[in-house]
């Protein structure tokens, strides 16, 4: 078994989205090791999007990240790492398929690929690194 960090990010706390985002979650057979709602500070934003930190999306999506509480989930299950951004479904909601978070409940506008409603890690090395700053 294996372990990720999920966000529900604050778009997504925001437009009363979080049952529907664990439903799926939970529906794939994967176990919520831990939940929490979290209003993170910027030190731990700035950790945690260290890698993007000189990119023009860089300050608006801090701010975004910052306007609202997030949902923190350390996921667990098989190859759920990989599992859970098959569920989420690609960065940009605008073109991402059905059947995915991010296709079925993401907003065609100008904000779409920022707001995305949830995060997922991208390997086993962001795991560990991401579950550490946010648990
Ligand atoms: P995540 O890591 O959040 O699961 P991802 O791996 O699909 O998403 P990254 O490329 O790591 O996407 O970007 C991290 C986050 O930065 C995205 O989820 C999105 O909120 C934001 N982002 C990425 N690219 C852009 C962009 N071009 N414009 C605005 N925001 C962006």
């Amino acid at each position: 078994t294996e372990e990720t960090l999920v966000l529900v990010k604050p778009d997504g706390v925001a437009r009363g989205l979080t049952g529907a985002i664990l439903a799926r979650i939970e529906a794939k057979g994967y176990a919520l090791v831990d939940i929490r709602l979290v209003e993170p500070e910027r030190a731990t934003l700035e950790q945690h999007y260290a890698e993007h930190e000189g990119k023009p999306f860089y300050e608006p999506l801090l701010e975004f990240m910052l306007s609202g509480p997030s949902v923190a989930i350390r996921l667990a299950g098989n190859r759920v790492i990989e599992g859970f951004r098959s569920l989420a479904g690609t960065t940009d909601p605008t073109t991402a398929a059905p059947g995915t978070i991010r296709g079925d409940f993401g907003r065609d506008w100008g904000l779409a690929v920022q707001q995305n409603l949830v995060h997922g890690s991208d390997s086993p090395e962001s795991a560990a690194r991401e579950l550490a700053i946010w648990f």
